[in-house]
């Protein structure tokens, strides 16, 4: 392996917590009668709640356990729609019958603003907000011990400024320069972030290895010839391991992923 590509959400960053608050918020804005608000009085206002609190909320869980299904900002208004009408979606197909019956406008307008709430969030209470987010420290001191041992790359659909300002809070800001994180202005495709890696540091697909959470975005990666690894710290569960393994696919773990990216 010559060049290793993280995704950021999932992998590198916590950042649940975060997503909660903001889509729960977001959510509350157009459904301020919804039975979720009952959740809510603790992590509404202007600055950020303690990470506590968001994970003593009784929606937390079963936002964290349908969380996988969706990859939009908007995908987190259906999963609390289901959560808000009682409903607990198990599998994609399941799921994606559900996203099909909401509103495509509510959520559209969903989409927007929830970047417009976190932007709030994050500008009225930037300390508060980045603490919602904490590294998996594992990775982080990996990634710290392995950094001559390869290219370390951030491919993300985040933005650089917020993925920025998380690399200093984790300390490991020097290991990825501004050429080395490929943010959401990349594109929505985790494809491309590779190809423009690939080309910027002259290393061939199977020289590089792309680890995210999400199944459906090593599925995009696999066909260049790249290592793909599942990161199963993140966002994903059972039914997300069993595909990725599937798949041929490495599935890493805490506690294994240094042997297995590095050997
Ligand atoms: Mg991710």
């Amino acid at each position: 392996m010559r060049l290793l590509a993280l995704d950021f959400d999932g992998v590198i960053s916590d950042s649940a917590s975060e997503s909660f608050v903001v889509a729960l918020r977001t959510y509350l804005a157009f459904r301020p009668g919804s039975s979720l608000m009952g959740d809510a009085s603790d992590l509404m206002g202007t600055s950020a709640p303690l990470l506590e609190r968001v994970h003593g909320a009784p929606a937390y869980a079963a936002f964290l356990q349908m969380m996988p299904l969706g990859n939009r900002a908007e995908d987190y208004a259906v999963v609390l729609a289901a959560i808000d009408a009682g409903l607990t979606i198990i599998d994609q197909p399941g799921y994606d019958r559900f996203r099909a019956e909401q509103d495509p406008d509510w959520l559209s307008e969903f989409h927007r603003r929830f970047y417009a709430e976190r932007e709030g969030l994050s500008g009225a209470d930037p300390e508060g907000w980045r603490r919602l987010m904490a590294p998996y420290a594992p990775i982080v001191d990996l990634l710290r011990r392995r950094a001559v041992d390869a290219v370390l790359a951030i491919a993300t659909s985040k933005d650089r400024r917020s993925v920025e300002a998380l690399l200093r809070l984790y300390g490991i800001e020097d290991l990825f320069p501004a050429d080395r994180i490929l943010d959401k202005e990349t594109g929505p495709s985790k494809r491309l972030h590779v190809e423009v890696l690939a080309r910027r540091f002259d290393v061939d697909f199977p020289g590089i290895t792309f680890v995210d959470d999400k199944v459906n975005h090593l599925d995009r990666v696999a066909p260049l010839g790249t290592r793909c690894g599942l990161a199963a710290w993140g966002y994903n569960g059972d039914r997300e391991i069993a595909l990725a393994r599937k798949r041929g696919y490495l599935v890493c773990t805490l506690a294994e992923a240094e042997r297995q990216l590095f050997g």
